[in-house]
Order: C-alpha cells, then structure tokens, then sequence
C-alpha cells in the first residue's frame, strides 16, 4: 500500500529528506492473521489485521476497528493516519491500527471475549513487546480493552480500559472533548463568532458523535441534526443537552423531527461533524454540502476528489489528525497512568487534551497561514516534518538540507 501523501507538495513547505520520503511511502509492517473461535456450535472465522505504519517517535498506537468493511489498504491508511496525528499531538507515539473484519453485531457478549482473547492470542508477540498499544475504534469499546489487558496481564498494554481497570475517567468521552475544544478555538478564528452562535450537525452518533453534540450543546452551540446507521433526528431549535445525553437517533426523531439519514449532510449549518465511517465526502457529497465549517472527527472522511471540491467552495475543513486527537491524548496519559501509578481526574484528563489540541491547533493555523494552504497541508506539513526530523535524530536517514520546520 502505498502513501497518498502528496510529500512532493509538502517539501514546499518544509524540509523532508528524500530518504525519509521513500521510508514514509510504505507500511513499516503488516500483518494479517485468522481469528477462528467455535460459538452456537459453529465455526466463526474471520480475518484480523495490523499495520504498524512508523515507529520512529516510538510504540504503534491505534484503534482496533470492527467492522464488515474493514480491510489491510484500510487498516494501512488509518495506521498511517495515526503516525502524524501523533507527531502533531507532540505525543510520543508511532503509527499502528488493527481491523477485524467482522459486523460486530453477530457477537453476543460471550462469543465477543471470545474473539478478543483470540486476537490477542494471534497477536501476542506485538501486544506483549509493546510493539503495538491498542485502543477502541469503531466497533470496539473499554470492555473489549479490558479483555486484552486480562490476556495480556500488563494494563500498559492498552488504553481505552474502564476507569476501574486501569482506564482514566474522560477517556470515554476524550475524542469527542477534543472536538469540541477544537470547534470552541476555530469558530472565531473562522466564522467569527463563539460556539454559542453557531449551528452545528454531527453524522454519526456512536461514541465520538454523541460525546462531541453533547459538549458542543453545553458550550451554547445549537446541535440541529444528528444521525446513525439507520437515519437522522431534527430539531430546529436545537437538541436540549439531556436527550443528546440519553437517547437514540431513532429516540430523538420521533421526539422531534427526521431526516433521510445523508440529508444531514447537506444542511446549511456553521459546523458539519462526521464522526461516522471513512470516505464520507467524495466529489458528489462534497458538491452537496452547505457547512460553512467541516471539523473531521472520523477518521479519513474525505476523499481527495471531495477535499478539491471543498477547497474550491471555500468550506474550511479542519483535518482529522488535528481534530480527533483528543483520544490518542488521552490514550497517552492513561499509558503514563499504568506506567507511574498516578491516578488522574477527569478534570486532569481534560486539561490533558485542551493542552495538547491548543497547541496543536495554533501551530496548524499558523502554517496555514504563512504558507498560504489548507488546514490539512499546513498539519501534514508540520507532522511530516516532525517525523522525518526523529529519523534523522535516530540516524534512520541522513539530514536534508532544506528549509527547517515552518
Ligand atoms: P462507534 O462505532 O462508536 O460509532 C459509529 C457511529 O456511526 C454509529 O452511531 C453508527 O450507527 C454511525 N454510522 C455508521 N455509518 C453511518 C452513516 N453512513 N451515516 C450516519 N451514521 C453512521 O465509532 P466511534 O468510536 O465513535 O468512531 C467514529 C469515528 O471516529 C471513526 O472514524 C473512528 O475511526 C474515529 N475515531 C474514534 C476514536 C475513538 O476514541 N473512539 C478516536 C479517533 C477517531
């Protein structure tokens, strides 16, 4: 699988050794492997994967996503997201990701430990080196986390973990926090107002969805559509902060109003939110959209076509690696906490995130601005430069002899 990073526009902006280049345009490692497990009598066997993209700014770090969909170009393209979400979060960690390819909802919960007890038994070399640290992606949540830090017998193993075993209070809601600090930093700076002035629309209301329309409604921003799977829930005024906090999709669309699932898209809203599934915004979905802002909680959203047709329509689209990474934050302090013993607050893991996103977040506009470029070339350009820069500290490539870091 190879990089769809443009690297060549990149080194316009900063320096990025040609070696570094050749070894960021490919996978550093990838595995695939077959979790059979007996459940009802018969025999479920599905395929798992695990790419570790880059490990020079240390441990591949990434979600394990589960999912029907999911396959090796996938995992290798979101594990490469992880090594520049990463560099830009200034959190010590490489680029990993796993997929097991199975619709989650043929689990019952004992079939489900099941399956977990065995991709840890098929991956066990890279969970006990510590070679790969896993979290929860789509599909996969805190009980599956405690299920791998049980076979693994080490709570630094993993992040995502119930607080009760390991896990920080706010890590559940960590993404979506992120999300939300982001949006409360870009609304002024891009629509000139504070959250309490703006529209918003969230796709996908599973973890990251929920927790980001919860704290976007207590911030003052009016959250007028959310969606899942199966559709959308109106409200014209604004979903109340306590049924964002409770109900369904399917719940809130008979308590107020619904929409065709993908109409959501089109809403002309201040802030459009997918937190849903990859790939959302292709050429024709993008040519729909009336959002004056795109805040990318999911993962790898846009297409490249979609990103063109974005930019042309002057829709600022704030990037993923940038957006969501308030959960990788939080990740990284619960894997401090299984390290030092220290026990933090949800309040500390919360300041935890605002930190690393604020920072983050000034960086990226800054680059956007002196190079004249998008949100997503200006935090590529600085996460690139991040990387390439630790290959070089660790002798993996010769020095450039470029322009510096922006
Ligand atoms: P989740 O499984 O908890 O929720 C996904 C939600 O999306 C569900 O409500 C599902 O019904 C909905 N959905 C799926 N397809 C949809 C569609 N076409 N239209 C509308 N809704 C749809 O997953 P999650 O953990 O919230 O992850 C969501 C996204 O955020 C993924 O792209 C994931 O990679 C990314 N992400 C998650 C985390 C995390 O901490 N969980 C961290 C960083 C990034």
């Amino acid at each position: 699988m190879a990089s769809s990073i443009n690297f060549e526009r990149l080194a316009r902006y900063v320096d990025i050794p040609p070696d570094a280049r050749v070894l960021l345009e490919r996978p550093g490692q990838e595995v695939r492997t077959t979790l059979n497990i007996v459940t009802n009598g018969k025999l479920l066997c599905t395929d798992a994967y695990l790419v570790l993209h880059c490990w020079v700014r240390g441990p591949g770090k990434g979600g394990i996503r589960m999912s029907p969909d999911v396959d090796l170009a996938e995992t290798g393209r979101l594990a490469e997201l992880m090594t520049y979400k990463c560099a830009l979060a200034q959190v010590p960690f490489g680029g990993g990701k796993s997929g097991i390819r199975l619709d989650p909802a043929v689990l019952n919960e004992d079939s489900r430990t099941a399956l977990i007890k065995e991709y840890v038994h098929c991956l066990e070399h890279y969970l006990n080196s510590g070679l790969y640290i896993p979290a929860p992606d789509m599909g996969t949540g805190p009980s599956d986390m405690a299920t791998i830090a049980s076979a693994t017998r080490n709570p630094e193993s993993v992040t995502g973990k119930p607080p009760r075993l390991g896990g920080i209070p706010g890590r559940l809601e960590a993404t979506g926090y992120g999300v939300y600090v982001i949006a409360k930093l870009a609304a002024p700076d891009i629509l000139g107002s504070d959250l309490s002035g703006c529209s918003a629309a969230v796709q996908g209301f599973g973890n990251v969805g929920r927790w980001t329309a919860v704290f976007l409604a207590q911030a003052g921003a009016k959250v007028l559509a959310v969606s899942d799977i199966n559709g959308a829930a109106y409200c014209e005024t604004g979903f109340p902060v306590e049924d964002l906090n409770c109900c369904s999709v399917a719940e809130l669309s008979t308590a107020y109003s619904r929409l065709e699932r993908d109409e959501l898209l089109e809403l002309p809203v201040d802030l459009l939110v997918p937190a849903a599934a990859g790939r959302v915004f292709d050429e024709p979905t993008a040519q729909k959209v009336n959002a004056k802002v795109i805040l990318e909680a999911a993962n790898e959203p846009t297409t490249p076509e979609g990103d063109a047709v974005l930019t042309e329509k002057g829709i600022a689209v704030l990037p993923d690696i940038l957006v969501n990474a308030g959960g990788v934050s939080a990740s990284y302090a619960e894997w401090r906490q299984a390290k030092s013993g220290e026990v933090l607050s949800r309040e500390q893991t919360f300041g935890i995130i605002e930190d690393r996103l604020t920072r983050a977040y000034d960086s990226v506009r800054r680059a956007a601005s002196d190079f004249g470029t998008t949100y997503r070339e200006a935090a590529l350009a600085i996460a690139v430069y991040e990387v390439a820069q630790a290959m070089v500290d660790r002798k993996w490539v010769p020095a450039g002899a470029g322009k510096g870091g922006g």
